[in-house]
Parts: structure tokens; C-alpha cells; sequence
């Protein structure tokens, strides 16, 4: 397995995450803070959105600013224009900065593709999750499979040479070759980014109960583990580098935003039930939409669970998401940071799986192999 290492550094300017929280109809699968999309409740959040990126920033240097949601592509093309000019104007932008759009297929056009790039986005993110249309269907998805890789061309032709794609795996009915299907036509599309989820049914997911009526059921357990396996191994091949438990790339192509999640980084997150991460401070602001809104025109401070951590909190943390990245965790460095001695405390409950083969320490660095990204969890609770 490759391994890429060195294709980023650990950055210090800060990561902007911008969520805008409509979708056109909602997913039985999904408990992300989102809602109806509605014009008028669209406007004045923009405007909010607005409020709160201008009065966040001092000038601090951002070199990536990610519109997630929700449907972030919902938004026109002149409105991400304007929440990016804020962007620009209350914080250092750099020239260069990865500017993400999460978009789902069915918004998007050739024009609004002009659009968003002329806006200043220069990465798109499409929530395609499968390419069979009976699976999009069990999920509630509103788009196709030929219009997720019409969406691709469309963005290509607009000039993005940095796409993204997400599949997600074992889901209702969904075979290994099924899956496996998904993953190749993904691979003849041609990303620079894929992202690999694994579906997860919260408790009370519609999805749930529909599963139940239509009698659709889940492949077994080993199964899942399987569709990752041959699915990394298919991306191996065709020349995606596997950076991160659920993320492979072209050399070049990490998402620096999200890694920014898994380097200790620091980051802030603006819009209704955004959290927010700086120097070992965590805070999220209010979800409800419609509070947010009335809190920031009433110039009221939106930020709740305002915590902070604790330096064994921020170690753990650094150690914990550090793990997910396929070139591991500087555990060196990490203890440096933090003045702690991390082979003294975690050592004994790690040798376990450094024995089992899972788990793989080469000088500074400690990471999981491919088959210990499956435990991952349970190497991860030792940090926990
Ligand atoms: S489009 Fe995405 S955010 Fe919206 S309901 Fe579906 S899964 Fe959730």
C-alpha cells in the first residue's frame, strides 16, 4: 500500500467550515442539522451566515474555507460568492486556499458550475453514494446514477480539476458485486478525491423502518468488511494513494481542510450547529436555524458548550484522530507538544495490537495497517 506522507504539512493557519443547512427533501438515512429548503428563511440566513463570518475574522490567516451541510450547492451561485468575499474580508485568505463545495448532483448545471468557479470555489464534492439507481432509491436520493456522472462532466467542463466523490457501502440490499460495481463505474468517472462511508443507521432512521416493511436487510458483517477491502484494493490499482481510513486521492488531492481534522489543526466553524476547534477551545454554535438567524441580526452571541480542553484532552485528541491517517500519528511530536511521555502511558495497552500485527510502529510514527483500519475503533478507545 502506498502511503502518503509527505504530500501536506501540518498547517497553522486556520480551516473555515461554512454550513448551510437546506436540502430540496431529506434522506431517511440522515441526522445532519439540515431541513426543507425554503426561500425566504434562505435569504435571511444568508445574510447571518454573513453577519457572523464578518464579525469572527481579525485578519488570521485561512488557507481552506469548506461549505458543507446539508445541500451547500442549494445556494446560488452568487450567495457563495458573497459568503467568500466575507471570507476574504475578515481573514487572510491565502491566494491559494482550497475553497470546497459540497454539491449533490441533481443542483447542479453547467451554468452554476461557471458560476460557483467564477465565485471563487475550486473543489467540489459530490454526494453521489452510489452509482445503482435501485440503491439511490432504498436511500431517498433524489439523483440518478447517469446524472451523478453527468454532474462530474458538468464540473469538469467548468474547469474544477479537483473533484471529490463519496460512495457509501452496505447499504440496504447492496451485494459485494454490487458494490463493487459502484466502485469501478466511479473509477471510469475519474475523481481526485473519493471518499469511502459506511452507512450507519441511527437510532429511529426512517431508513430503519422502511428496511423492515420492504424486508431489505443489511449483507452480514464480514461482507462490509469485504466491500472496504475490495473497494481500497480496486482504488489501489487504479492509482488512488489511500490517505486517510476513508479517503483515497490522486497524489496531490487530500482534502487539506479535512485533514486539518486529523492533524491537531485548528479550525472554526460559522452557521447554525457549526463546532468550532482553536487552540485547544471547543465551542458549536446553536442549531436551530431559525434561533441562529434571530441571534446574530439580534447581535447576540451564537456560540454554546463553550469548553476548554484539557492538555491529557488535547494529547488524546491529537493521538485519536491522528490514527485515522494511513502515514499514522508523530507520536514524537505529539508528546513534544503536549509534555507527555505517550510510550509510558499508552504503551503497554498498545503492544497487543502491534503484536497482532494491526497496529505498526516505524520510528516516530504509529499506524494502522489496512486491516487495522477495520479495528480501528478498538485502538482508537485506547486513547480514549
Ligand atoms: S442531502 Fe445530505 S444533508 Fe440533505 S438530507 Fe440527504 S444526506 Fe442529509
Amino acid at each position: 500500500m502506498a502511503i502518503v506522507k509527505d504530500a501536506w504539512q501540518r498547517s497553522s493557519a486556520l480551516g473555515l467550515y461554512l454550513h448551510v443547512p437546506f436540502c430540496s427533501s431529506i434522506c431517511n438515512y440522515c441526522n445532519f442539522n439540515r431541513g426543507l429548503f425554503e426561500s425566504g428563511l434562505k435569504d435571511r440566513y444568508v445574510a447571518a451566515l454573513e453577519r457572523e463570518i464578518r464579525s469572527a475574522g481579525q485578519g488570521e490567516p485561512v488557507d481552506t474555507v469548506y461549505f458543507g451541510g446539508g445541500t451547500p450547492s442549494l445556494l446560488e451561485p452568487a450567495e457563495i460568492g458573497r459568503l467568500i468575499q466575507a471570507c476574504r474580508d475578515a481573514f487572510g485568505v491565502t491566494r491559494d486556499a482550497e475553497v470546497t463545495l459540497e454539491t449533490n448532483p441533481e443542483t447542479s448545471n453547467v451554468q452554476r458550475m461557471d458560476g460557483f468557479r467564477a465565485a471563487g470555489v475550486n473543489r467540489v464534492s459530490f454526494g453521489v453514494q452510489s452509482f445503482r439507481d435501485d440503491e439511490l432509491k432504498r436511500l431517498g436520493r433524489l439523483h440518478s446514477a447517469d446524472r451523478a456522472g453527468a454532474a462530474f462532466a458538468e464540473a469538469r467542463a467548468a474547469g474544477f480539476d479537483n473533484i471529490s466523490l463519496d460512495l457509501m457501502m452496505w447499504l440496504p440490499e447492496q451485494s459485494t458485486g454490487n458494490w463493487s460495481e459502484s466502485v469501478n463505474r466511479l473509477i471510469e468517472v475519474g475523481p481526485d478525491h473519493v471518499s469511502l462511508y459506511l452507512l450507519e443507521l441511527y437510532p429511529n432512521a426512517p431508513l430503519k423502518e422502511e428496511m423492515a416493511r420492504a424486508g431489505w436487510s443489511q449483507a452480514p458483517d464480514e461482507d462490509a468488511a469485504e466491500m472496504y477491502m475490495a473497494g481500497l484494493a480496486a482504488l489501489d490499482a487504479a492509482g488512488y494513494e489511500q490517505y486517510e481510513i476513508s479517503n483515497v486521492c490522486r497524489t496531490g488531492r487530500e482534502s487539506l481542510h479535512n485533514v486539518k481534522y486529523w492533524t491537531d489543526g485548528s479550525w472554526l466553524g460559522l452557521g447554525c450547529g457549526a463546532h468550532s476547534t482553536r487552540d485547544g477551545v471547543r465551542w458549536k454554535n446553536v442549531a436551530p436555524t431559525g434561533e441562529y438567524v434571530a441571534r446574530v441580526m439580534a447581535g447576540q452571541p451564537v456560540a454554546v458548550d463553550v469548553r476548554t480542553m484539557t492538555t491529557d484532552e488535547r494529547l488524546e485528541d491529537a493521538l485519536f484522530t491522528g490514527l485515522r491517517l494511513a502515514g499514522g500519528v508523530d507520536v514524537e511530536s505529539a508528546a513534544r507538544r503536549y509534555g507527555v511521555d505517550v510510550w509510558g502511558r499508552f504503551g503497554d495497552e498498545l503492544q497487543p495490537f502491534i503484536d497482532a500485527g494491526v497496529l505498526l510502529r516505524e520510528g516516530p510514527q504509529l499506524r494502522l495497517t489496512r486491516e487495522g483500519m477495520l479495528v480501528a475503533n478498538e485502538v482508537m478507545r485506547v486513547f480514549v
